[in-house]
């Protein structure tokens, strides 16, 4: 596959989790990255870890929420390394609650973070993105919303399939410049986000995945390098699953005795 070498990838959210996993995987392909993230020390941690490793990374304050911390990014990106090839939308939040008490608050915040983010974050960088030869936008949606729900996050999923509406229309727009947009809706994924919901929903998660193990950060990296790549330079407006076969069981006769 593709060496990023030359590129530079931007990744929200890539304090922790998937968005580290992300910043690090395009780092060992040779791209230089910047880590974005409202969780400034964290991110510096990312990035100076990468360059321990030989690579090239810069961490910058970014709220999603804010698009004048956005162009304030955008602008470092520019004078630091002048490009952007990459942008991975990722930051993105899921706090449950429960439509009978869900607050007016509970549900702009989601939406803010989750889906206005990735459009104001889109819009910071897309001046760089059209100057790319090899412009790529890979949001990260969830299987939550779009294909599954889970009780507590009607909020969460409204924003996580309101990405793939986004996305194809964006996709439509942006061909014009030769700039891919498409998604990854991964499954449950081991990270710091998920760790806070529990060992009672691990546990019964994995018993519902046909591969008995949530997902690592890097198993979602991975699809961000395939469509980050060359090779689906004609690929667009797409999405790709990463769930271990969680959403494959008709019932739960399927999983008997496997
Ligand atoms: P995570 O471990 O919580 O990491 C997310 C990072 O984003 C954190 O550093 C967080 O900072 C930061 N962040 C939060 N709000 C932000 C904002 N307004 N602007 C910029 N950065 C912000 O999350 P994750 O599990 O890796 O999830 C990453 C993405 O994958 C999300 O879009 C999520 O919906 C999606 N996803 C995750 C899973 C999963 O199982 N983990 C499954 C499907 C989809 P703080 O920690 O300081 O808040």
């Amino acid at each position: 596959m593709t060496n990023f070498s030359g590129r530079v990838a931007v990744i929200t959210g890539a304090a922790k989790g998937i968005g580290r996993a992300m910043a690090q995987q395009f780092a060992q392909r040779g791209a230089r990255v910047a880590v974005l993230d409202i969780d400034t020390e964290a991110a510096a941690q990312v990035a100076q870890t990468i360059r321990q490793h030989g690579g090239d990374a810069l961490s910058l304050f970014a709220d999603v929420t804010d698009p004048t911390t956005l162009s304030h990014a955008a602008a470092e990106v520019q004078k630091a390394y002048g490009r952007t090839d990459i942008l991975c939308c990722n930051a993105g939040i899921y706090p449950q609650a429960f439509l009978e008490t869900m607050t007016e608050a509970d549900w702009d915040k989601v939406h803010a973070v989750n889906l206005k983010g990735m459009f104001l974050t889109v819009q910071a960088f897309l001046p760089m993105l059209k100057q790319s030869p090899y412009g790529r936008i890979v949001l990260t949606s969830s299987i939550t919303g779009p294909i599954t729900g889970f009780p507590g996050w009607a909020h969460y999923g409204a924003t996580k399939a309101g990405m793939l509406g986004f996305m194809r229309s964006a996709a439509i727009e942006l061909a014009k410049y030769g700039i891919t947009v498409n998604a990854i809706l991964p499954g449950n994924i081991e990270t710091e986000g998920l760790g806070d919901i529990g060992e009672e929903y691990r546990r019964q998660m994995e018993a519902v995945i046909p591969f008995k193990r949530l997902g690592k950060p890097e198993d979602v990296a991975y699809a961000a390098l395939f469509f980050a790549s060359d090779e689906a330079s004609y690929i667009t407006g797409q999405t790709l699953i990463v769930d271990g076969g969680q959403i494959l069981p008709e019932s739960s006769l399927a999983l008997e005795g496997i």
